[in-house]
């Protein structure tokens, strides 16, 4: 239940301790070289922390803690039904402490703490608790053979693993990657983006409450340069599964080829598709979908619907909706439940963002409502919601990944020029189809080339759906539902070879 006065959350801001230390074989711990960075609070420009800043040392530390706890097979080989009963009672503390753990994230972050309570009161603990109810129903097969063989495919923990994340939702992330890999039997180093430790660091404490072993979950805050590449490039981490950037992640790849050919799962960029046909119902539900598709998190959401490919019929009522709802958004401090809008998650990252409105307006796009005007008192990084009409493809803004309020419109004239639209872009992560027609939903369902497509509503599924993306904005490895297991197992297959003693006998 969310609380109606933001003084109830910024009391728990004020009382909170900020945690600030990593977190290596079950101790918080300082850089071994003593370095920090300092974390900011987006909606105040203030410091709020200095946060170790980890770097090879420390990731050499934690990978040597991490494959010890492996081997002792203290978490790897213990029964499943004790594995289980430990991440039961990790959701259980994060629903406990998700007040306290929203609100540290909230001002980490600059999310709005209504969307960091959503997340972090129900899908990170549902997470951890779905991968813990599968842990003792997976079951292994075994092959046909005749009688003289008994063949077994068993899937085993591939060993240590690193998650590498983002920083624009670091506890939902972090659930998506760890739950499954923990649920599997690995031992997890987990390096936070830099701008957003402080939850995960927390999490680390609930994770030793539970009972997860020393050894088992390490976090590791630092800058990517850093820490991060010293993961990507070590020789005894087997796997990473990485959410960010596609630029990022293909430096993971450069770093597994010039290492130990880690297998690398990819987690990456978009410049998703929110497609309306001529017949689609133009409700407010509808309208609020469009505008959450882009604006949500700031449109700081790797499957954010920014390309909004709108039937040329439509686009002058479609567009003036739009407009009218964004304008109500309620933009402000994120510790307030009302607050649907809160900072971006840097001044660098806003100036960023403001660069790609300038170019719209300057590669001809037609601006319907302007964010660039949007007047805040507060230090902070806010953006209000920008709106263009007339985008063409070719624009830098119809092209490349903003990751902030800039949506656009772009005219097409009937289903086939859409779905080219749509298709035509390097990424392929989501996509958003309206239409009241079921042949045209599957149709373009099928023809889109992404991870997932939404029919009539903005939604990236549930934790039980697969999450990922096509061409650039993944590789094959899924989060989210028994798919993402596959990142964090290997299949081992054993044939025993019988003799034929008794193969005469009739049955
Ligand atoms: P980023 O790629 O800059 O950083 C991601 C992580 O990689 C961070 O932990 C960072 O420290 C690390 N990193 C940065 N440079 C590195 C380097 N040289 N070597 C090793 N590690 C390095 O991404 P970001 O800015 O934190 O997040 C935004 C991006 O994430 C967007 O492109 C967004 O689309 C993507 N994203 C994708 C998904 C998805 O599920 N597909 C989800 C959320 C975000």
């Amino acid at each position: 239940m969310i609380h109606e006065s933001p003084a109830f959350y910024q009391a728990i801001a004020d009382r909170l301790p900020l945690p600030s230390k990593a977190f290596i074989d079950g101790s918080f711990v300082a850089a071994k070289s003593g370095a920090v960075i300092e974390t900011v609070n987006p909606a105040t420009g203030q410091v709020l922390a200095a946060v170790a800043h980890c770097q090879t040392e420390d990731v050499e530390h934690a990978v040597a803690a991490a494959r010890r706890a492996f081997r002792s097979g203290v978490w790897s080989r213990v029964a499943p039904e004790a594995r289980k009963a430990v991440l039961l009672r990790f959701a259980e503390l994060i629903r406990a402490n998700s007040t306290e753990l929203a609100v540290l994230e909230s001002l980490d972050s600059g999310k709005p703490i209504r969307d960091c309570l959503k997340e972090i009161a129900i899908e990170v603990p549902d997470t951890f608790q779905w991968y813990a109810e599968l842990i003792d129903k997976s079951f292994g097969k075994v092959a046909p053979t005749g009688e003289q063989a008994c063949a077994m495919i068993l899937r085993e923990p591939i060993g240590v693993v690193a998650a590498v994340l983002p920083w624009n939702f670091p506890l939902l992330m972090a659930a998506w990657k760890l739950a499954p890999a923990l649920a599997s039997g690995c031992s997890v180093l987990v390096k936070p983006a830099e701008q957003t430790s402080m939850s995960i660091l927390r999490l680390a404490e609930l994770a030793a409450e539970a009972g997860i072993p020393a050894g088992v979950l390490n976090i590791l805050p630092g800058l990517g340069e850093t820490a991060g590449q010293a993961i990507g490039r070590h020789g005894d981490i087997d796997a990473v599964s990485f959410t960010g950037s596609t630029e990022v992640g293909r430096l993971f790849l450069r770093y597994a080829a010039d290492s130990n050919l880690k297998s690398i799962g990819l987690e990456m960029g978009g410049k998703s598709p929110f497609i309306v046909l001529d017949d689609a119902e133009l409700s407010p539900e509808m309208i609020d979908n469009a505008v959450m598709a882009a604006f949500w998190n700031g449109g700081q959401n790797c499957s954010a619907n920014m390309r909004q490919i709108v039937d040329r019929s439509r686009q002058e009522e479609f567009l003036d909706r739009v407009v009218e709802r964004a304008k109500a958004l309620v933009i402000g401090a994120p510790l307030d439940p009302a607050t649907e809008l809160g900072p971006l998650i840097t001044r660098e990252h806003r100036r960023r963002v403001l660069d790609y409105v300038e170019s719209g307006s300057r590669e001809g796009a037609r601006a319907a409502l302007s964010g660039a005007a949007f007047d805040s008192n507060a230090p902070g990084s806010f953006l209000g919601p920008t709106v263009f009409a007339d985008l063409v493809p070719g624009m830098t803004i119809a092209r490349e990944e903003i990751f902030g309020p800039v949506l656009g419109v772009m005219p097409v004239d009937g289903i086939e020029h859409a779905l080219t639209i749509a298709n035509g872009s390097e990424y392929g992560l989501h996509a958003t189809v309206y239409t009241r027609d079921i042949d045209r939903a599957l149709f373009m369902a099928r023809r889109l080339a992404c991870g997932t497509v939404a029919v009539n509503g903005f939604t990236e599924g549930d934790l039980k759906t697969p999450f990922g993306g096509y061409k650039r904005s993944g590789s094959l490895a899924r989060d989210k539902g028994t798919e993402a297991m596959a990142q964090y197992l290997q299949t081992k297959t054993i044939w025993i070879s019988l003799g034929d003693a008794y193969a005469s006998i009739p049955g």
